[in-house]
């Protein structure tokens, strides 16, 4: 998922909300486009929005690729389940100084491998970082490699906290839904219901 400005614009422009409105409502505003500082932005950052949105999905692992202070916040949220936890595990490649200096994508990609050994998730999303984003590891790249060892879909979360706040992350937690998962299968058998 490729995070453009107008990508940005697009997500954060809100002309339906009912709350969404200048004096009088005869304007709509755009929706907070606050930018949060990397490292004081822990969170409330666009990855930790993403992670909101996407960690509710209860029998897929999710994996942060950063240092481990970005998962300083796991474990806040709740979500419903018929029966897989595997969501309550956090999961980091731990960046360290090394890291950074060789790249983090050999890491990452032993990382999911032993996920999926280990847990037998459905899926693992892997979220980036500001760190991981600043020294260019691809995510892309290591998630698709990593789906045709595995045969899982190895989702990338390309939200790095610098991009916006948690509100757009949110948002960019959902287009990598659209992106990577809506549509991309069909279940083995489906019910009819009526309405
Ligand atoms: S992704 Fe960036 S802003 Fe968010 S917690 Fe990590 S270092 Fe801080």
């Amino acid at each position: 998922m490729k995070i453009t400005q107008g990508k940005i614009n697009e997500l954060l422009t809100e002309p339906g909300c009912e709350h969404n409105h200048q004096k009088h409502g005869e304007k709509k505003n755009k929706s907070c486009a606050q930018q949060p500082k990397p490292g004081a932005a822990q969170g409330g950052c666009a990855f930790d929005g993403a992670m909101i949105a996407l960690v509710p999905i209860t029998d897929a692992a999710h994996l942060v690729h950063g240092p481990i202070a970005c998962s300083g916040t796991w474990g806040s949220r709740g979500s419903l389940s018929s029966g897989p936890m595997l969501y309550k595990t956090g999961f980091t490649t731990d960046m360290d100084e090394n890291d950074v200096i060789f790249g983090g994508e050999k890491k990452l990609y032993k990382a999911i491998l032993e996920i999926k050994d280990r847990y037998k998730p459905t899926a693992v999303f892997v979220y980036s970082t500001c760190v991981t984003a600043l020294i260019g590891d691809d995510l892309e790249a290591v998630c698709k490699a990593a789906a045709k060892k595995t045969g899982i879909p190895i989702i990338p979360v390309n939200t790095p906290g610098f991009v916006g706040s948690k509100n757009l992350g949110n948002r960019l937690g959902g287009e990598a839904l659209l992106e990577y998962v809506v549509g991309t299968a069909e279940p083995e058998h489906s019910e009819t219901y009526l309405l």
